[in-house]
């Protein structure tokens, strides 16, 4: 190796050790990192191919304001989303806050009183407790009358088909399956596992209406939940299809008929998909979602990195460093607080912005513990961006995620491995 990399390795804090230790890891990951590069291949393909089928040209980036009627841009993004997950329609939009409004927005859209929601895959993600009304809140789903059921998972974290044949019933209108395990212990499921949940909820109520919760899953495989059945997937576009680039936004794909209800609900009744200007985003949005299968694969390559070396020394690791990857989220069990606070000190110092900051844990609203968060990222809270938090409660874990570059990614896990040496948690020569 060129020992100009290294000597800017040392610049940037690491030492000969660490950088040693990487390498090797690096080295072994070859094959693997190689199979990723295909992913990436092939998605950059059809990410390519639909810009193209659908004539994407320069005037899609000029600026819409007011009603944004005839938003040229945003129209031919909208199906630029759709040919790449093959659904008949999409709805992308900057007025899509975040990940949890577009799933509010899907849910609430297609519900109506005394339908039945049912999640087949345990409890969901955290923010969606609220929007269904599990825990009590305003304009939840319970206070409009809708019921929610759950089918627990079993102990190996995979569907239980009885149960969920037994929760399935004449008032079941739609499925909510979560593809990534987010902050929890169970595993993400592959894209084909989702089929062939699908399959088998459509063989009790083919007229069922199956959504994935895609968050963090677009562009890990070759294919999406929507190749497999699913009738809407929804994301945020600060998570993967924005590619680090755009600055807000969610997405639903999926039947022509409830992306309309989509739109209907989050405009008007009426106006739909015909007003919403997009307010000069459009450009990031192209772009991001242009770049969003390498900087994915920048991502999952991150997280094998760091599954391999801490698994390499020794610590548990979710998933573990040879398992197939469907989403980009690594858990790292370090034991104690201060691993967890080592480690995420570590993330912020590779940042690009705010690196001088030291993360401390904190008490944040909507958690049970103190929480460290460290982010330096261009755009506030992005997840496609190197990021890491950590409850500090046993069993003492990081999630970690992102990093628009392989090399950024790498660093900020060296660096982490760094802060876990210098605090002594660690010894050196567990590195030989
Ligand atoms: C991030 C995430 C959400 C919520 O998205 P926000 O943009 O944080 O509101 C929902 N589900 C899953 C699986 C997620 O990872």
């Amino acid at each position: 190796m060129d020992n100009r990399v290294e000597t800017m390795y040392e610049k940037l804090g690491i030492s000969k050790e660490v950088f040693e230790f990487g390498r090797k890891i690096e080295e072994e990951l070859k094959p693997r990192f190689q199979k990723m590069d295909e992913i990436a291949e092939y998605n950059q393909l059809k990410v390519l191919h639909a810009m193209q089928d659908n004539r994407v040209n320069e005037s899609c980036f000029h600026y819409a304001s007011g009603y944004g009627y005839n938003d040229q841009g945003r129209d031919t993004l909208e199906q630029v989303y759709a040919s790449v997950f093959h659904t008949e329609a999409a709805l992308v939009r900057p007025q899509i806050t975040c990940g949890t409004h577009a799933l509010a927005l899907a849910l609430s859209a297609n519900l109506r009183p005394e339908d039945e929601l049912l999640s087949p895959v345990g409890k969901p993600y955290d923010t969606l407790e609220e929007v269904i009304g599990i825990r009590k809140s305003k304009g939840s789903l319970a206070e409009y009358g809708i019921t929610y059921r759950q089918v627990e998972l079993l102990d190996d974290g995979y569907f239980d088909y009885p149960a969920i044949r037994e929760a399935i019933n004449e008032r079941t209108k739609l499925v909510t399956i979560q593809r990534s395990k987010g902050y929890q212990t169970r595993p993400s499921y592959s894209v084909e596992k989702i089929g062939e949940l699908i399959s088998f909820i459509k063989g009790i109520k083919p007229d069922v209406i199956c959504m994935v919760d895609n968050c963090y899953g677009e562009f890990v495989e070759t294919i999406e939940p929507s190749d497999v059945g699913a009738d809407m997937i929804v994301g945020s576009l600060i998570k993967n299809p924005g590619g680090g680039l755009a600055p807000i936004g969610g997405y639903i794909a999926g039947k022509e008929e409830l992306i309309e209800n989509c739109a209907y609900r989050l405009t008007s009744p009426g106006l739909g998909k015909e007003v919403g200007a997009s307010l000069g985003v459009m450009q990031s949005f192209y772009q991001g979602f242009f770049l969003a299968p390498t900087v994915v694969s920048s991502a999952v390559k991150g997280a094998v990195f760091a599954a391999k070396i801490y698994e390499t020394l020794g610590y548990r690791v979710i998933p573990d460093g040879t398992e197939e990857r469907h989403d980009i989220i690594q858990a790292v069990e370090l034991g104690t607080p201060e691993g967890v606070i080592a480690f995420c000190q570590g993330i912020q110092a590779a940042a690009p912005v705010d690196s001088y900051v030291t993360p401390e844990p904190w008490a944040m609203p909507g958690y049970d513990s103190d929480v460290i968060m460290a982010a330096g990222a261009f755009v506030q809270g992005s997840s496609i961006e190197l990021s890491a938090d950590g409850p500090i409660k046993p069993p003492y874990a990081v999630y970690f995620q992102g990093g628009l570059t392989w090399p950024h990614a790498k660093l900020g896990i060296l660096k982490s491995l760094q802060g876990v040496i210098d605090a002594g948690i660690i010894g050196k020569e567990r590195l030989r």
